[in-house]
Formats: C-alpha cells, structure tokens, sequence
C-alpha cells in the first residue's frame, strides 16, 4: 500500500470536496483500486480468515489482529485518508468488502472507529480533526481504538428520543453530560468516544450536538458489554456519562456554529445538519460493502461445496435447485455492490441522495447477506447447520445489517419519504 502524506486536516478537506465532480462514474477500477483490493484481500485470507472462528468463540475485542492492521496501514488514519481520498468514492466499499469477506467480528473491530472518525472529519473543525482524529487510532506500537455513541435504551431508530443531556457551564467553560448510551460498538474500551447529547430537548434531533470525550475522563465509564448472536469479536457495550465534564472546545463544529444552528432552528428555519443522521448517512453505502463481503464469502463456500458434495450419484449443484439458487445469491450479490457503488460515488462527489440512494444500498446490501447466508446454510446441509462450517457464523453476522446504522424498515421509510416528498409514518 502506498502511504498517504496527508495531514487530519487535508483528509477533512478531501474528503468533504468542494462541490464539484471529481470523477465520472465508472464500474472499472483504476490500477491503484486494483493493488489495493489485492492488498485488502491478502489480508483477509491470511490473517482474518484463519482466525475468526477463534476470536468469534473468544467473544473478546481482538487487540493483536487489530495491531496487525495497524502494522500494514490498513488500520489508521494515513490508510483511512487515502481510502476517503480517492475521487471515485470507490476505494473504501472495495476495502471493507475484501475485509468482511475475511470475517466480519474480525473486520468491525478494524473499522468500528472509523464511525467515530467520520463524525470528527464531517463535523469537527480543522482543529478538532487534526487534535482527535489521531488519538481515535493510536499508532501501530500503541493502537487506540474509537467509539461512536448515539444509541440509548429508548432511542434507537428514533434518534429524536436522545436522552443523553449536555449542559454548557459558562464559569468553566466546559461542557457537563449525563446519560447512558446503549450498544456503543468499541464502548468504554475506546480511547476516544463521541456522544451525541441533547442541548435543548424541546427541539428533538434538532437540538442535538456531537460532543468529543477525551481519554481518561472522569464520569465516562463502560457498562453492561453485550453478549451478541454474531460479530461477536467486536465489543459492543453500554455506557455510562455521570457529570462528565469536557473542555468547551470539545463541541464538534464549536460553540458560535451551535448556537447560529439552534437559533435558526427556533425561527422556524432548517437545521443544516442534525448530529447522528449526518454521520449515518455518510456511512451507510460503506457498510452496505460490509454486508456484501459477508454475503460474498458465503456465497463463494457455498458454490464450492455444491460442486464438491454428492448425493444421488451426482454433485448437489446438478440440481436446478442448487443451481438456481447459486445464481440467485450471485446475481443479488452483484445487484447490491452496484447500488452500494452508486452510493459512495454520490457520497463522495456530493451528487444530491433525492431518493434516498444511501438507504437504498444499505437495505439491499443488508437483506442481500441475510438471504444469502441462509441459502448458504441450507446448500451446505446439515454441515451448514454446524461450527464446523464457517457459514452458520457468516449468518449470524450478516443479520446485523438489517438492524445496525438503521434498520431495514427505516431505510424503507426514508426511501419512501425522499420517492414521495410525504410524511410517511
Ligand atoms: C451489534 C450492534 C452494534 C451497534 N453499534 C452502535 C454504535 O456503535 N453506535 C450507536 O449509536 N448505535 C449502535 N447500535 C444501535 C443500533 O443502531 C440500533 O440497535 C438500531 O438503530 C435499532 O434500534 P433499536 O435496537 O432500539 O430498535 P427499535 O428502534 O426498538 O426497533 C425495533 C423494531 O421496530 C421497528 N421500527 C421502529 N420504528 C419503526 C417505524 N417508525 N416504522 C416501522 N418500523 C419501525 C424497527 O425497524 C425494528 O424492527 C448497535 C447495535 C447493535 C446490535
């Protein structure tokens, strides 16, 4: 991989472009989108696939694979730069699809930051990218990872029911939180968490802001890690903000930036940006490449021991039942990627989401691996049904994608609202 020499701040400024398009669409990937799938899936096959199964069962946040990341640049900001960098969108669903192909728990310990990181690059200031952005990654002999808080008990799809407050003490000039955030992924182990609080709750998520929680601060702790059906080498957990104070600077975007937007607000006027939905919807088509990975993995095995296994005097995939499906999953598996494709390019190059494209990659890349997982299980038999086969856990994986970074009925309803212009309930 060719190393970046770009600083936090050139990353912020690259990736958020200037408005203009930078690259006409294209489905063929330039040499360097090449060399680094390549690179990407070598890792993959060499060092997350032969340790899944023992992180999955270990149920604990793999620190050594994540350093290991760390030592070839695929985990960091200088990789993270370089993948947000390129003009095409393309190059992060490529990585992360070769990633999750190699295991999924494996690949969101690896990229669960990266959440983290793009609410800091979409909505911190120059300074705050620069001060932050490094200390969500660590370096590759002190590896730090990053979490992103939005979650609570009773706010899940409905990001508007933040319950988390955050209170601006003038004689300090710091922010004090309380709450408890729910389902963090990389929670209280991180070095540095970003919360989205409430600072005015009459106006919903409207009112919200993303606050920056330094390492180490007092009244931010872990609480209940959640045992998970799949990715179950990622930590997830809740966590706990008890007086937690900050410096005032740690406000993404600032205070005067706050203040101008909930003023606007109260006349009536639009929000410009409401603190988790812009994070979201940056990341959606990138996850909807996680789920593809997953989907394409399973779909890979499963067309393998179809040609393998007899029964009848014939390999099973001489069925039409067999074969079909495999060209089903196939054929949903290329669907998605060319959504999730559309997405990132229009993400990057800043084309309009009129009708919600985001969604729509993420909701068909979602359903693609739950469906394909399943199939999988079903072609491989009784084996399918074992931890013997890797396909019972690509399954359980897969179906976090129907929920996480929105679920599947609500991309449909931000789908149907953006096709309709209707207040679709
Ligand atoms: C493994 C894991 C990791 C996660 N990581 C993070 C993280 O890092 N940061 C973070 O902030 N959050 C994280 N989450 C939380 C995740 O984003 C939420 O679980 C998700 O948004 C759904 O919220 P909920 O679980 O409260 O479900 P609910 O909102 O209670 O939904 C329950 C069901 O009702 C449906 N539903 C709800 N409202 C409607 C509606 N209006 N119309 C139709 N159907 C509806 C939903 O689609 C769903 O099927 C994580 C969750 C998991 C499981």
């Amino acid at each position: 991989m060719s190393t970046s020499t770009e600083t936090p701040e050139e990353i912020a400024e690259n990736a958020a472009g200037d408005g203009t398009i930078k690259a006409e669409f294209t489905m063929e990937l330039t040499q360097d989108q090449l060399d680094l799938q390549e690179w990407a899936h070598g890792f993959a096959e060499n060092v997350l696939r032969p340790n899944a199964h023992e992180w999955d069962e270990k149920e604990e946040f793999p620190w050594p694979i994540v350093q290991e990341a760390a030592e070839i640049g695929l985990y960091g900001f200088e990789g993270i730069a370089q993948f947000f960098s390129d003009p095409s969108g393309l190059t992060l669903p490529i990585i992360n699809e070769e990633i999750f192909w190699g295991d999924a728990g494996l690949g969101m310990s690896i990229f669960g930051t990266t959440l983290a990181a793009v609410a800091i690059l979409g909505q911190g200031t120059p300074e705050q990218i620069g001060e932050w952005i490094p200390q969500c990654f660590g370096t590759p002999d002190d590896v730090k990872i990053a979490a992103f808080c939005s979650s609570e008990p009773d706010a899940g799809s409905d990001v508007s029911a933040v319950r988390t407050t955050a209170k601006y003490d003038e004689a300090t000039d710091e922010w004090i939180l309380n709450g408890q955030k729910a389902w963090a992924t990389n929670g209280g182990i991180a070095n540095v968490h970003v919360i989205v609080a409430s600072v005015d709750r009459e106006l919903g998520s409207r009112g919200h802001a993303a606050f920056v929680i330094p390492p180490g601060t007092k009244g931010c702790e872990q609480g209940a890690k959640v045992k998970k059906h799949g990715i179950r080498a990622s930590h997830t957990a809740d966590v706990h903000l008890d007086d937690c104070r900050i410096p005032g600077n740690c406000l993404l975007g600032g205070k005067e930036k706050l203040d101008e937007r909930l003023a606007r607000v109260k006349e009536g006027k639009k929000a410009k940006s409401q603190a988790a939905m812009a994070t979201f919807e940056a990341s959606r088509p990138t996850v909807g490449a996680q789920a593809i990975g997953i989907a394409r993995a399973a779909y890979e095995y499963s067309l393998d021991y179809a040609k393998e296994r007899v029964q009848f005097g014939r390999p099973i995939i001489e069925n039409q039942a067999i074969a079909f499906t495999l060209a089903r999953m196939k054929t949903e598996i290329d669907a998605a990627r060319l959504l999730v494709w559309r997405a990132s390019w229009m993400g990057r190059n800043q084309v309009p989401f009129e009708n919600a494209e985001g969604s729509m990659s993420k909701l068909k890349a979602g359903e693609t691996a739950t469906w394909v997982t399943e199939r999988a299980i079903q072609i491989l038999g009784g084996n399918g049904y074992t931890r013997e086969y890797p396909v019972e856990r690509m399954h359980r994986d897969a179906k976090i994608y129907d929920i996480f970074e929105g679920t599947s009925e609500i991309q449909q309803l931000v789908i149907a609202r953006a096709i309709s212009g209707m207040k679709i309930q």
